[in-house]
């Protein structure tokens, strides 16, 4: 049989939320301190501790929806998805079901040079469970007892599900790399993979090409990178088309990549919608989001991705740059701070992708706690643009600037600026001509390029400090009126 097979995936990205405080009660959101120490009633589900829905919250939703070419609902409603699980003590989890916050949106994708247009299909609110801190081994299968830690529990996410629109692992990758790059932008989400604050759960099946009828879905959960959601689903797309090649068939399942063997292995069959008895939450009211608090927001609302790509083509960055600020939300703000008016943007984007990208690389520091302050760099870059530093000196001036020292007072106490003034240079130029006739003969002869001996020996004479195109200049000036 010569079957060919085409992959269909859905992804659903959980996004954990940048609020303060939980999603349903006053607990700082965050993991950092000892296992279940911010927690309280309402977080451990205790009987009569009432939610109260954080407006932050909401507002990250609404941007993220925004983000995503959404409809916002005006009314939406929050239900309860009844399941048993020991990070779970309330029995139940507060999400949204069919009046979710935001839907009908849509995000756009370019693989090899084809873009193409992936349908969001909803973004929802809901709360996380806690966590299992499984004891004795490293898989769960093969541990012996399990701790149970509430500080993740009621932290607020967004689930955002996608059409099954999406054709190949590497468009499921491009989806997450450009969803996870909005979120971070507009300020939503930290977009830290690794620690789980966006995990990602791809919906695989293959169907023969040409064929309409979907096949039957598997859903592959814990893929914490970019290269094991590829992997996952290569894997799992192996795997089916080997069981339908071979006469039997797909079951809905949930299924565990292990990064490891890099293959999937069955969790547990998947559970339908009906199984959860979902019903609208009866301690909260529905959210009523009106058009002005959209709008409100929306005016408040950070630059997406998109807008920044069109600003900096704008502003002349290469293609290069723009990438790799595009990647780092944070460098691009630090950028962005840096680009005051009176400042060319490019002579700015040389430095921050470059030299000093670097420095704070080199010492594992990410842009948001920069010893160095946006306006240090400015001055650093402005300096060079009006002559008083040369390129070399400046970078050189990188470390001691790291110890958060503005660049006008290092040039100060170590007297090292550039020298540009052309009556200062003139004496010394002319004795250094005086000792090589032979230049003077060339030069005159028009071999001009011989003139760069005379510029090192200035350069040399100077360690350094003259400005060199005035130094040419001046050389050059002084060769003619011989
Ligand atoms: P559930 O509630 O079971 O997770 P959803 O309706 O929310 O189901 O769909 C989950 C995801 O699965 C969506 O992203 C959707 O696009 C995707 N999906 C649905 N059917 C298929 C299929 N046959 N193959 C691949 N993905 C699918
Ligand atoms: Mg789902
Ligand atoms: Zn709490």
């Amino acid at each position: 049989m010569n079957t060919v097979f085409e992959t269909v995936i859905g992804i659903e990205v959980h996004a954990q939320l940048r609020t303060n405080t939980k999603l349903f009660c006053g607990c700082p959101n965050q993991f950092g301190t000892g296992p279940n120490s911010n927690v309280c009633p309402v977080c451990l589900g205790l009987p009569g501790a009432l939610p109260v829905l954080n407006k932050q919250a909401v507002i990250f939703a609404v941007t993220a929806g925004l983000g995503l070419h959404c409809q916002i609902r005006e009314t939406s409603v929050f239900s309860r998805k009844n399941y048993f699980y020991p990070d779970l003590p309330k029995g139940y989890q507060i999400s949204q079901y069919d009046l979710p916050i935001c839907e009908h949106g849509h995000l756009d994708i370019t693989v090899e040079g084809v873009s193409k247009r992936i349908g969001i299909t909803r973004i929802h609110m809901e709360e996380d469970a806690g966590k299992l801190v499984h004891q004795g081994a490293e898989a769960i299968s093969g541990s012996t007892g399990s701790l149970v830690d509430l500080n993740r529990a009621c932290t607020p996410l967004i689930e955002i599900v996608s059409e099954p629109d999406i054709r190949s692992a590497q468009e499921a990758r491009v989806y997450v790399e450009n969803l996870r790059r909005i979120l971070m932008f507009l300020g939503v989400c930290d977009g830290n993979m690794e620690e789980g604050s966006l995990r990602a759960d791809a919906n695989v099946s293959i169907r023969p090409v040409g064929t309409e009828k979907f096949g039957t879905r598997t859903e592959i959960k814990n893929v914490n990178s970019f290269r094991s959601l590829e992997r996952a689903i290569e894997s799992e797309v192996a795997r089916q088309t080997a069981l339908i090649l071979s006469g039997s068939t797909v079951i809905q399942e949930t299924r565990h990549y292990d990064d490891f063997t890099q293959t999937t292995k069955s969790l547990r069959s998947k559970a339908d919608a009906h199984d959860y008895r979902y019903f609208p939450e009866p301690d909260l009211f529905p959210l009523h989001v009106s058009s002005a608090w959209i709008a409100e927001i929306k005016a408040s609302m950070k630059l997406h991705p998109d807008a920044v790509l069109l600003k900096y083509k704008t502003e002349g960055l290469s293609e290069f740059e723009i990438q790799v600020l595009l990647d780092d939300p944070e460098m691009a703000c630090f950028f962005d701070a840096c680009c005051v008016d009176g400042v060319s943007p490019t002579a700015v984007a040389k430095w921050v992708v470059g030299d000093f990208q670097a420095i704070l690389r080199d010492k594992k520091i990410s842009f948001s706690d920069s010893p160095v302050a946006p306006a240090a760099l400015t001055s650093l870059v402005q300096m060079i643009e009006k002559g008083t530093l040369s390129g070399k000196m400046a970078k050189e001036m990188l470390p001691a600037m790291m110890t958060g020292k503005d660049p006008e007072s290092i040039v100060k106490e170590s007297g090292a600026t550039q020298i540009s003034d052309g009556d200062a240079l003139r004496p010394l130029i002319a004795a250094i001509i005086d000792q090589h006739p032979d230049v003077i003969e060339k030069v005159k002869s028009g071999k001009r390029n011989a003139a760069d001996f005379l510029i090192g020996q200035v350069m040399k004479e100077t360690k350094g400090r003259a400005k060199p195109d005035l130094v040419r200049t001046l050389i050059l000036e002084d060769i003619q009126n011989r």
